[in-house]
């Protein structure tokens, strides 16, 4: 009976530390997804910034392509200008004039923007670059690590359950049955110490007599109010 308190009190110590262990490996993915997350997020920012570059500078291109086009509208007319036949040829030429200039004025004035809007996309792009650098380096390196841990986390696991299956067949079957019945109902804390004649899994209070039983450790007791195995306290 002394040896199957001495089990009992094993398991629990392992179903402590699986229960640490499992808690752990349970937040890695998430913390891996996040990580990945950032360093996608990063280099979204610099392919975005530099597809608006190449926006930016196309438009630009275009712009040059305007203007040239309104000088040589110009000229085209100030040549016509004076073969001009009629005073109403004359001023329609002049009106042509007119409306080329002000649209090179609105095409030089969209160039000017264009040109601070480059400006400041570079200075964007060359941030982004350095961000999407550092965390697709950094973050890489911490998801290694993570994922380091994911392997030992899973070993160490597999460790204790294969140790806590193995003092498990040699408990008698009457308290393996037992022990079995409240894990699976109590959702991973089966055995608890008593601490301050209280129950550890439910802390519900323990009759004085109940607690002196225990103690004496020649039989198995559960708790009355959640039906965990109790164990004497330290
Ligand atoms: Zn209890």
């Amino acid at each position: 009976m002394q040896d199957d308190f001495v089990r009992l009190k094993a398991v629990q110590e392992l179903d402590d530390e699986l229960r640490t262990l499992t808690g752990r490996a349970e937040e890695l993915p998430g913390r891996i997804t996040r990580l990945r997350d950032e360093a996608e997020r990063a280099r979204k920012d610099l392919a975005e910034t530099e597809a608006a570059l190449v926006e930016r500078r196309k438009e630009y291109k275009l712009a040059e392509l305007d203007l040239k086009t309104s000088d040589e509208k110009v000229a085209q007319y100030s040549v016509q200008l004076y073969s001009a036949k009629t005073n109403e040829q004359y001023k329609a030429f002049l009106k042509e004039i007119e409306t080329q200039k002000k649209q090179k004025s609105k095409v030089e004035d969209r160039m000017i923007v264009l040109l601070e809007e480059t400006e400041a996309l570079e200075k964007k792009r060359r941030a982004a670059e350095k961000n999407a650098a550092k965390f697709a380096s950094e973050n890489e390196h911490k998801v290694s690590l993570l994922e380091a841990e994911q392997a030992e986390l899973a070993n160490a696991i597999a460790e204790r359950r294969a140790h806590r299956e193995e003092i498990l067949q040699a408990l008698p079957a009457a308290i393996l049955k037992l022990y079995t019945r409240v894990l699976n109902r109590m959702g991973g804390i089966a055995i608890v110490a008593t601490t301050g004649e209280r129950c550890n899994g439910c802390f519900n209070p323990i009759p004085p007599q109940r607690m002196v039983e225990i103690d004496r450790k020649d039989k198995v007791y559960t708790c009355e109010a959640c039906g965990r195995i109790l164990l004497p306290g330290k």
